[in-house]
């Protein structure tokens, strides 16, 4: 019997008692009708008994897969030693631990005078220290963010998203060659989105409010797989750096290997002000914490709480996690895995034209959709007769759905992302293997081709 004790109709009767309890809210649940009961490594077991080969790794969160063994290990350590397993923000070996190993992992120009802040459990609740972080130490309230981010759902990060509209941020060019805003991608486009980022912190007539802050991802994740540009990171930290702004790199998806460098921003060289951690940090529990610069460190006691700021078991897996990606090389892996599956997808676009761009770093990778009969796409997303647009500006959202729902037909989480929903992640784990990476393409490509055909029958 499959574990969980489930049958087929077991599967159904979840399934359907999940739909008629849970809030609308839900997502990943819409998409992905199966009822996980066992799991390892890159693989989800159903109740049902299928198998799927996970490339959505709890949106970015399992850079060790499921129930590693080291992460396991540690988790049975903390409960076979009797320690507490809620501790409000008091000290313990297992924290000091935690924090020593965090420490060692920082960018040297950051972990040589650093504080962390145990943060609530989400990204969502770092992000939020963060930004009221630097709003403390500089008596400042503006924001600057980027297009197309995503930093999480509660009100302060959310309102530093992409899709969202608040008076005190400052909604700036974040660089992008595929459908570039200002027409010409590459260093170009990044260039000039760096001039207007300047232009407008100059000029006393924009109506920029103060900057307390600017936030960003190193990779934009939901937003689409969209990798900053190094030379434009180190541009944004000359920028922020000359005019006292402190700059946060939001690193919840892009951190500890996830991007081929422990830190998303090390591609880069770039040291930022704060780091905003979370998802692969708590080894697949929820933690989440905020590393910063001592000078930063202006909080009263008290200024910021939260109850939940001292799950051990994560910290613990936390530990495990950050020393096993350590000691065996796993950002290094990433990002020569990541290349090789760069280098497939890039030849499964010349096969098929509804793929209108591939891009990534490391294991973040992204196939975004178009429709190829709504004109011409491409490095400026210009239609020929010199108007924007085209398929890149509404993507291909039924498509990628298809795509998903073929994939999943066939044994393969994906998780969607983009402005249109219609770019298709992979976020396998850094332990995915030469065959698991193979075994992915070939059932992406089958999707692919099985969603096309049906499209056009
Ligand atoms: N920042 C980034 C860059 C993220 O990708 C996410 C989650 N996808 C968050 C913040 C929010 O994290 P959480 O969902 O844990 O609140």
């Amino acid at each position: 019997m499959p574990p969980g004790g489930g049958t087929v109709g077991g599967t159904e009767g979840i399934l359907r008692r999940q739909s008629l309890r849970e809030s609308a809210a839900r997502t990943y649940a819409r998409a992905l009708p199966i009822v996980p009961v066992r799991a390892r490594g890159m693989t989800i077991e159903g109740a049902d008994g299928r198998r799927y080969l996970d490339c959505l790794s709890g949106a970015g969160t399992l850079a060790l897969g499921h129930n590693h063994p080291v992460v396991l290990e540690a988790i049975r350590k903390v409960i076979d030693s009797g320690a507490p397993l809620h501790v409000l923000d008091l000290a313990t070996p297992v924290k000091d631990a935690f924090t020593t190993e965090l420490f060692a992992n920082l960018p040297p120009g950051l972990a040589a005078n650093a504080r962390v802040q145990f943060c609530g459990p989400a990204g969502t609740d770092a992000v939020e220290a963060a930004l009221k972080l630097v709003r403390t130490a500089t008596g400042r309230s503006g924001l600057l963010a980027f297009t197309g981010a995503y930093h999480g759902m509660t009100a302060g990060a959310l309102a530093a998203s992409g899709g969202a509209r608040d008076v005190e941020v400052t909604r700036l060019p974040y660089p992008r060659d595929y459908d570039c805003p200002f027409g010409v991608g590459g260093p170009e486009g990044a260039r000039l989105g760096a001039r207007w980022t300047e232009s407008l912190l100059d000029d006393p007539k924009s109506g920029v409010p103060q900057p307390a802050g600017m936030i960003l991802e190193p990779v934009q994740g939901e937003g689409g797989v969209i990798p900053a540009p190094d030379g434009w990171l180190r541009r944004m930290r000359e920028i922020t750096a000359a005019r006292g702004i402190p700059l946060i790199a939001d690193e919840v998806q892009t951190g500890v290997g996830r991007t081929g460098a422990f830190w998303g921003v090390d591609h880069a060289g770039v040291v930022p002000d704060v780091m905003v951690l979370s998802k692969a940090i708590g080894g697949s529990l929820p933690l989440a914490v905020i590393v910063y610069r001592a000078e930063l460190d202006v909080w009263e006691p008290g200024a910021h709480a939260g109850t939940f700021r001292g799950n051990q078991l994560a910290m613990a897996a936390g530990t495990a996690t950050l020393a096993h990606v350590r000691r065996n090389g796993l950002a290094a892996r990433a990002a020569e895995v990541g290349d090789r599956m760069l280098t497939a997808l890039r030849a499964l676009a010349a096969e098929h034209p509804c793929i209108g761009d591939v891009r990534g770093r490391g294991l973040m990778l992204g196939v975004e959709l178009v429709d190829p009969e709504a004109g011409e796409v491409g490095q400026a997303g210009d239609a020929p007769d010199g108007t924007a647009g085209s398929g890149a500006e509404g993507g291909a959202p039924h498509l990628a759905a298809a795509v998903r729902q073929e994939c999943l037909d066939r044994g393969l989480i994906v998780e969607l992302g983009g402005r249109h929903s219609s770019v298709v992640r992979l976020l396998p784990p850094l332990t995915i293997t030469d065959e698991q990476a193979a075994a992915v393409l070939d059932r992406l490509a089958d999707a692919l081709t099985a969603a096309e055909r049906t499209r056009h029958s």
